[in-house]
């Protein structure tokens, strides 16, 4: 069998600990036997980072910008523990923080749904994709004890030096007040990442605030949407027989409960940190969870939710078996190449990308999985596979 060709390099991230292990089998097992890989690999492990001091977190952003899809492994962000594990020269930055910032986008996290790991809530089907806004609000808020008595304003400060107040409280006794912030130009980008990635999925997008009692702050998100919408998408949600939905925060709660699935649920910050932890465990588990990175401007990098599952390649490290899901990190893959394979009108590679994702599915469904999994499954007597065995199984499968 000849392999599959590949037109345009794929930008291949690489990561740290046990992902970085598993990273190697599935290109082994999955991917090399079938597809001439092409891609521009970049080496983000810690220790690598640390020698170039994190320049390559940056040229591997700059080469997504410049080829538009990227594969990445979890990787360290570096805290006090890490500094002495690695001997690192600073605590680098997170570098999904770095490669966040420099594309510009909005993460959208979906779950991937197999027979024999169902949901908790019976009527979900389908995915619930959640993109959370990265950027303001209570993350880059501003606090303040108030001990006592007297009187805390907002207070903008124009270029020309012209005030303008917003009286927050008078305090008759002592509380607390806080001051946040967003920008519009985040919440246009967020906008337009949410309905290109839409658009790409094919499915419907919710976007929800409080916007009844924030009648300044939320009402912008809210209204900021709505121009994007009807300037640049209205007609292409048409064409694409999908719908664009704007409700209040609690009302879209409660409609998630009773849907079946198959929608982008867009979040403000904190609701998508929020959301996106109840509907990700309400699904089964982390290591089920795809997480793709999309620019305004249509980049795509796509990862595992999970991290470098560090407890994992200790014991690999003192030479103990591991059972480790490899299954969002193949999704990953999977994803990229059928992203390349699209722009590149490449029907092969889509196609692989497609039986490999059918090969991972049907192998836990014919009951083989690994450790995570066999804890919740509802398929009776599952065959526990250590970390390689199942990729092996899944390799067998395809
Ligand atoms: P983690 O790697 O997600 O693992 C936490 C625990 O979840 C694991 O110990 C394991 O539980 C379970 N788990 C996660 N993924 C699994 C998988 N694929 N298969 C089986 N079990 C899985 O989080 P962490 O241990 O808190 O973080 C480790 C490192 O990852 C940190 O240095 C952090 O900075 C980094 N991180 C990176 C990213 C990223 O690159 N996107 C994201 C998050 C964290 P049991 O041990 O109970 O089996
Ligand atoms: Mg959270």
């Amino acid at each position: 069998m000849s392999k599959i060709k590949m037109t345009t390099p794929l930008v291949e991230m690489d990561g740290d600990e046990m992902t970085r292990i598993l990273w190697k089998m599935i290109k082994k097992h999955l991917l090399e036997p079938y597809i001439d890989l092409n891609t521009e690999y970049y080496d983000l492990g810690l220790e690598h980072r640390n020698a170039t001091n994190d320049q390559v977190t940056i040229d591997s952003a700059n080469a997504t910008k410049k080829y538009g899809v990227a594969v990445k492994c979890a990787t360290i962000t570096p805290n006090a523990a890490r500094m002495t594990e690695y001997d690192l020269k600073e605590m680098w930055k997170s570098p999904n923080g770095t490669i966040r910032a420099m594309l510009d986008g909005t993460v959208f996290r979906a779950p991937i749904v197999v027979k024999g790991i169902d949901p908790c809530v019976r009527n979900w089907k389908k995915p619930i994709t959640i993109a959370r806004h990265a950027y303001g609000d209570v993350y880059k808020n501003t606090e303040m004890v108030i001990p006592g008595p007297g009187k805390v304003e907002l207070v903008y400060t124009a270029e020309d030096g012209t005030e303008t107040r917003e009286l927050v409280h008078n305090y008759t006794g002592s509380g607390v007040a806080q001051g946040m912030h967003n920008l519009n130009g985040s919440i246009e980008s967020f906008a337009k990442s949410c309905f290109n990635y839409a658009l790409d999925t094919k499915q419907d997008l919710w976007f929800a605030t409080k916007d009844t009692i924030s009648k300044k702050y939320d009402h912008t998100f809210k209204d900021i949407f709505q121009e994007v919408y009807e300037k640049e998408y209205e007609e292409k949600f048409k064409a694409a027989g999908i719908t664009y939905f704007y409700t209040l925060i609690d009302d879209a709660v409660a409609r998630v409960m009773k849907a079946e699935g198959g929608f982008i649920w867009a979040c403000k910050n904190y609701d998508g940190d929020v959301m996106s932890d109840m509907v990700s465990s309400a699904f089964g588990s982390l290591a089920m969870m795809t997480s793709v990175l999309v620019s305004p401007q249509g980049y795509y990098e796509y990862e595992a939710a999970h991290g470098t599952v560090q407890r994992h390649y200790y014991k690999h490290l003192n030479g103990e078996e591991t059972s480790t899901n490899s299954v969002a990190t193949i999704f990953a893959w999977t994803g990229a190449l059928k992203k390349r394979g699209e722009l590149d009108e490449n029907k092969a590679l889509i196609e692989f990308a497609n039986r490999l994702e059918k090969a991972t599915l049907d192998t836990i469904e014919s009951g083989k999985m690994t450790k995570d999994l066999a804890l919740i499954t509802t398929i009776s007597n599952p065959i526990v596979l250590n970390s390689e065995e199942f990729i092996e199984a899944i390799a067998e499968q395809l």
